[in-house]
């Protein structure tokens, strides 16, 4: 398989390692014209919504990108890329791709010192080490979306369509099951 990674800012190196380490090719996404490449599916990688929100818009990235997730692209998103989907965001106009029918609230565990990790279960897969680095909650979601996991009350993964996006960063860790999920549920099917 060969999986786009959004590569503008943010974790994509540790997204690209874990996609490798399971066997896959990994391509960046730098610029526009990288989009003409042929891939099975796109990662949207963790970091600084507003920042790489930016960069789709003024790399003239950001409507072909939406039309194709749009279209049925399959799309991995964390943290910030979850930001990126959102169709909104609280307290906040922006609205960056906006074709996940989530509300998302930026920064709702607070600031990197109360960045945390824990384990939960993610649809299926029981036992997940999860990372919240300033991550958002996702406080709506849109009845046809499926909640694949949740935290002290709060859902911090969904699954609409062939788009997957977490609050956390399964990335910042050794355990590939989500990645692998992804695969096997989105993207071969
Ligand atoms: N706080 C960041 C944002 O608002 C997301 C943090 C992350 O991706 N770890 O975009």
């Amino acid at each position: 398989m060969k999986i786009a990674v959004l590569a503008l800012q943010g974790d994509f190196a540790e997204h690209e390692t874990v996609f490798a380490a399971l066997g896959h090719r990994t391509l960046q996404l730098r610029q526009k014209r990288d989009l003409q490449q042929d891939f099975d599916a796109l990662i949207l990688p963790g970091g600084e919504s507003t920042v790489q929100g930016k960069l789709l818009r003024e790399l003239d990235m950001f409507d072909e990108l939406r039309s194709r997730i749009s279209g049925g692209l399959p799309v991995m998103a964390t943290c910030a890329g979850l930001i990126l989907l959102a169709a909104q965001i609280l307290d906040d106009p922006t609205v960056h791709l906006g074709t996940l029918p989530v509300a998302v609230r930026r920064n709702a565990y607070g600031r990197q010192k109360e960045s945390f990790r824990t384990i939960g279960n993610f649809g299926p897969l029981q036992n997940i080490s999860m990372s919240f680095i300033r991550a958002p909650q996702i406080e709506f979601c849109s009845p046809d979306a499926e909640v694949l996991a949740e935290h002290g009350g709060r859902i911090t993964a969904v699954r609409q369509g062939r788009q997957l996006a977490m609050a956390f960063h399964p990335e910042l860790t050794s355990d590939y099951r989500t990645a692998q999920y992804f695969l096997n549920e989105i993207v071969s099917k």
